[in-house]
Formats: structure tokens, sequence, C-alpha cells
């Protein structure tokens, strides 16, 4: 049985899709979707050699070769340059290795329709790149598991007329998520109150120093007094 996280990440992949995994680790997500949708085939990306083995053997084990194509390679290099992937997954890394790998593979986006993120830590990052790079937010929910909280975006290309964002509240929308903000849940709240409390910290830690990054104190402040309005 796939995590709830994965699950939701499955949930964002349409039926009869051509999709990406990047950082498939085990390959646990394309398996999963292929079992399900016969119809569904997929590239399971690794960049290390022991996941790349480990995605085969999981890819042999349930005879889906002919459906889960393993590859061994960097980010989106993996993605041939004739290929209409459609769908990009890139899940359960920190938001600033996501967006390195949307960076430096965005030649290989061409087709893309549509990108699925689940950043681990700074989903911020992987938000500002979908924006500066024409793709917008039509799905995001939050799920937690085993004591984590985790994000989950679903961003489509060429739907620049439908932004979530509001120019003046957009620093705040990155931070939270446009539409994690709107529906406030449970997950929402708890990871934020986590948040609050890490921010807290790093606010005195910096307070207390001998060399005071004032520019940094105030901008952190700032975050930290957005987070106290949006857990009221
Ligand atoms: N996507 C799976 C999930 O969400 O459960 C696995 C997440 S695992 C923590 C992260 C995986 O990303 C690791 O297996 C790692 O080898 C792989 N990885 C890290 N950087 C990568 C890159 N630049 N290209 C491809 N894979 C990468």
């Amino acid at each position: 049985q796939l995590s709830n996280r994965l699950l939701k990440v499955a949930s964002f992949i349409p039926k009869g899709a051509f999709f990406a995994d990047i950082g498939s680790d085990h390959a646990y997500l394309p398996c999963y979707v292929c079992q399900k949708d016969n119809t569904a085939e997929a590239i399971a990306g690794e960049v290390n050699e022991g996941p790349y083995q480990s995605a085969l053997q999981t890819v042999r084990t349930h005879d889906l070769i002919k459906k889960v194509d393993v590859r061994l390679g960097d980010g989106l290099q993996v993605i041939k340059d004739a290929e209409k992937v459609e769908h990009v997954v890139i899940a359960g890394m920190g938001g600033s290795l996501i967006e390195t790998i949307l960076e430096e593979g965005k030649s290989k986006l061409i087709h893309t329709k549509q990108i699925i993120a689940q950043p681990n830590i700074d989903a911020r990052s992987v938000r500002r790149w979908l924006d500066d790079n024409g793709f917008t937010i039509t799905n995001e929910t939050i799920v937690e598991e085993n004591g984590h909280v985790y994000e989950i975006m679903a961003a489509s290309a060429g739907q620049q007329d439908k932004t979530p964002y509001q120019e003046s509240i957009k620093e705040r929308q990155l931070l939270f998520g446009p539409i994690l903000l709107e529906n406030k849940t449970n997950s929402f709240y708890n990871k934020w109150k986590h948040e609050r409390s890490k921010l807290e910290r790093v606010i005195m830690q910096m307070r207390q120093a001998k060399q005071k990054d004032e520019i940094k104190i105030s901008l952190f402040e700032k975050e930290l007094q957005w987070i106290e309005e949006e857990l009221q």
C-alpha cells in the first residue's frame, strides 16, 4: 500500500497519462499508477545507483517492464527531447533541489502540461519557480503522515489568466500556498504552529548573536507576523 502522501500525488495524475517520476527511489508511485491504470505509462528517473536498482527491482516484481521505464540520470535529463511527457512528478525532496531540477531541465518541459511537486521543505521556492516559468497552481493539498506535514501542488502550463496570486499579498501566498490559504485545514494549522516555534527560536538566536543581520531579522519577523495572522 502506497503512503498517504504518494496516494495524494497519484490522485493528480490523470488516467492514461504518460508521466515522469523524477527521483523515483523505489518507483512505488509509477508502479502503483501503472498497475491501477493499464493505459498509463511512466519513466522512473533516478540519479543514484542504489535507488535506481531498487526501482528496477520493484518494476520487475510487479511485471511492469513494458509500462515503467527506469532510467539512470540527473533530473529531467532522463527525458528524451522527442518524448511527449505531459506530466512531471518531483516528490520527497527539498524545495530548492526541486527548483534546481526544474531550472536545469527547463528545455525538457516543452510538452509538459502539468508539474506535480511535493517539497519536503521550502515549498515557496517551488511556487516561485512555477510562477516565474508560466505554470499556474491549480491544486494544492496538505497531508499529515507519521508526524510530518507534506504540501503537494499541481501546476498547469499556460493558464496565466487563472493565476491564484494577488499582487498585494503575493509573497504571503507564495509562502503558505495560494489554495491552501483559502481553505485552512487542521494539517495547515499544525504545520504553521510548528514553523512558528522554529522561527521564534531562530529569531531569538539571531538577536543574541554578536553580529546581528538586522535585515534578515526584520524579514523573519515579518514572516512570523504573517504566521501569527494566519493562525488566528
Ligand atoms: N519520490 C520518492 C518519494 O516521494 O517517496 C522518493 C523520494 S527520495 C527521499 C528522493 C530521491 O531523489 C532519492 O532516491 C534520490 O536519489 C533522488 N534524487 C535526488 N536528486 C536527484 C536528481 N537530481 N535527479 C534524480 N533523482 C534525484
